[in-house]
Formats: C-alpha cells, sequence, structure tokens
C-alpha cells in the first residue's frame, strides 16, 4: 500500500469537494456566466431541473446520474455570479445537523419542510 493511499483513505481519489467543483466551474465558465448575470444563468438552472425531473421518471440511471451533475454545475454557476462560496455556505447551514432540530439525524415533524 503506498502512503498516498495511507493519507487519503478516508476519501476516494477521485472524489471532488464542493469548494473544489465550483473553482473547476468558476474556470471553465465564469467570464461567460458573468455576463449571463443571475436572472440568465437563473432559467438554465430551471432548465436543468426540469431535465431532472423527467430523468427522475423515465430516464436511464446514465442520464439521471448527468441530470443531477448538471443541476449541481448550473448551481455552482449561479453561486460564482451571486458571489457565494457554496462549500462555506453548506458547512454553515448544515454542518452541525438539521438547521430545523439542530440533530444529526433529523426528527423534525414530517409535515415541516426538512
Ligand atoms: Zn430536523
Amino acid at each position: 500500500m503506498s502512503s498516498h493511499q495511507e493519507t487519503d483513505s478516508s476519501r476516494p481519489v477521485d472524489d471532488v469537494s464542493l469548494t473544489d467543483f465550483q473553482a473547476k466551474i468558476r474556470a471553465m465558465y465564469y467570464e461567460k456566466d458573468v455576463q449571463r448575470g443571475v436572472d440568465g444563468t437563473f432559467m438554465w438552472l430551471m432548465e436543468e431541473v426540469g431535465e431532472l425531473a423527467s430523468a427522475l421518471r423515465e430516464g436511464s440511471m446514465e442520464e439521471l446520474s448527468g441530470e443531477f451533475a448538471d443541476v449541481l454545475a448550473w448551481l455552482a454557476t449561479i453561486a460564482n455570479v451571486a458571489g457565494i462560496d457554496l462549500g462555506q455556505a453548506v458547512r454553515k447551514k448544515y454542518g452541525d445537523g438539521c438547521p430545523g432540530c439542530g440533530r444529526l439525524v433529523c426528527v423534525c415533524p414530517m409535515d415541516e419542510k426538512p
């Protein structure tokens, strides 16, 4: 076993953090994204959400996988344009558990959103 595997044993080698992914999306698309703006970018996100809805109903696992990736990519794009660090935002809101009840396994009533 190499030392690389030992130090990275808690995380798959090909895993990508939210922060890494947002930075990658920024590098690939930021110039275009800024020109399109938040409103234009939001429309693309909604289109991708619609495609995800279709894939959930009748898509193959391959199509479904691609649509999840697309929705996350467009969410990262909007976060870049709006100046939000997604990793930081998620850690702040969900890092200590459910925002509603504060537990790591949510105990909020079923009729409430979390
Ligand atoms: Zn909860």
